[in-house]
């Protein structure tokens, strides 16, 4: 520690997540500055760390992270720190006794209602259930637009209310939006063009990115209890936003959950990556990790998602009330240029691992728009 204080940084970046990685990264490798990236938690990676279980399965301690993206550019940049297991989640959800494919497809609704429609004649059948709605501005909106209530009763009212403590009325259109309705039998949760894992896990990739004689790692720290004493010329923070203003217009909402990590000694505990429990139960979904890893092992590792509104800030929370109070925060974010807010937490967005990446990418552009020649033009819009 009196080492580090000693030299001093050019940069020192609170939060060893995706957006602080990727700065660290950046700025280190790319435009040859002293990186200090500080952690309140014992590891590297956020979010989206892994590691072995007890049984040496590995697990996502803070839920199920599949990496999917349409950006060449993301994609490309995450395949300097790992090669790739090529992997496609899907997901089932348990409706009225069965496990049924969700996105919504042909295969829902035939087996649902015990019909026998073809692809084609499914935007008819949607086109005579759903409700018309003026302008979609919420998550019940998207929906019942598109499938009618009864669907949107059995597969999205209840899962919503037990995840956000909300009904979908109250949220924005784009929560529900983010699961689309498809008239095929594509059973795929996602259908971006690279969907692959890290072949060694987040975690490994995360060492990759920060093994560089410019950057220094201290976890553990809590940035506030260290940061008058390290001399550093720029602050980049990944936290939550209302907590780096203290709160001074009150919490903005970040939804919680509870998981509950479980070994069985069996090979296969379930057939898909992920299932949805829209109706019972305190959970939202199970999900099982050797699907996504493809790790073989005689035991298998399970987590269930149990939301709360207390604990580690998670999702930012998209209602019209808390947009308009993020404006505050982010009206005094422009007060302060020694600082850059950067991620889901410090700019309240919900978003995706690879928004987070482009995100930080763009980020770094702007702070050093002389290095243009490694920091890539990207595709997707943030
Ligand atoms: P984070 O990963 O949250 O990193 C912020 C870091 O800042 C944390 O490590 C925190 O400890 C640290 N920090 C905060 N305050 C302080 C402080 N005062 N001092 C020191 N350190 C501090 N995305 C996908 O693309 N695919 C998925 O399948 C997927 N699944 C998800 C499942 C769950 C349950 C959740 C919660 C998220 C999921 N995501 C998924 C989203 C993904 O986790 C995020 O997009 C990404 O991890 C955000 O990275 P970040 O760096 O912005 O934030
Ligand atoms: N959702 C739902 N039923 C489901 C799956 C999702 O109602 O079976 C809604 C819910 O509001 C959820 C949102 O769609 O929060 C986004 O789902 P996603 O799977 O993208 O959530 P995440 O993986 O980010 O938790």
């Amino acid at each position: 520690m009196t080492d580090l204080t000693a030299r001093g940084f050019d940069d020192l970046i609170v939060g060893a997540g995706f957006a602080g990685a990727v700065l660290a990264e950046r700025l280190a490798r790319d435009a040859g500055r002293r990186v200090l990236l500080v952690d309140r938690r014992p590891h590297i990676g956020g979010n989206a760390y892994d590691t072995y279980d007890d049984a040496g399965i590995l697990i996502h301690p803070y839920g199920p992270h599949i990496f999917h993206t349409n950006s060449r550019d993301v994609f490309d940049y995450l395949s300097r720190f790992t090669t790739w297991r090529p992997y496609q989640h899907r997901v089932l959800a348990s409706v009225d006794g069965q496990l049924l494919p969700l996105p919504i497809n042909l295969d829902t609704v035939n087996r649902l209602y015990g019909l026998n429609l073809r692809a084609s004649e499914l935007d008819a059948y949607f086109a005579s259930v759903a409700e018309p709605v003026a302008a979609t501005r919420t998550s019940e909106d998207v929906v019942v637009s598109k499938v009618g209530r009864d669907l949107y009763r059995k597969f999205f009212q209840g899962y919503t209310r037990k995840q956000w403590d909300l009904d979908p009325s109250e949220l924005d259109a784009s929560v529900t939006a983010r699961v689309p309705v498809r008239t095929s039998r594509d059973d795929r949760y996602f259908t971006d063009t690279y969907q692959v894992m890290p072949e060694y896990g987040y975690t490994r990739m995360f060492q990759r990115m920060l093994d560089h004689p410019n950057i220094s790692v201290l976890l553990n720290t809590d940035y506030r209890d260290v940061i008058g004493v390290i001399p550093h010329r720029h602050l980049i923070y990944t936290g939550p936003v209302d907590a780096f203003f203290d709160h001074c217009y009150g919490q903005l909402p970040y939804r919680s959950l509870h998981f509950e990590h479980q070994t069985h000694p069996t090979e296969q505990f379930q057939a898909v990556g992920t299932v949805n429990h829209p109706n019972e139960y305190a959970f939202t979904r199970v999900s099982e990790f050797k699907h996504l890893t493809g790790q073989r092992h005689p035991h298998t590792s399970v987590v269930y998602e149990y939301p709360r509104a207390q604990g580690d800030p998670y999702y930012p929370v998209p209602t019209p009330e808390n947009a308009e109070l993020y404006r505050r925060y982010e009206a005094l974010t422009r007060t302060r240029p020694d600082v850059t807010f950067v991620g889901r937490l410090a700019t309240y967005r919900y978003y995706n691992m690879d928004q987070v990446v482009a995100q930080a990418l763009a980020t770094y552009r702007r702070l050093h728009p002389a290095r243009t020649g490694a920091a890539p033009e990207l595709a997707t819009t943030v």
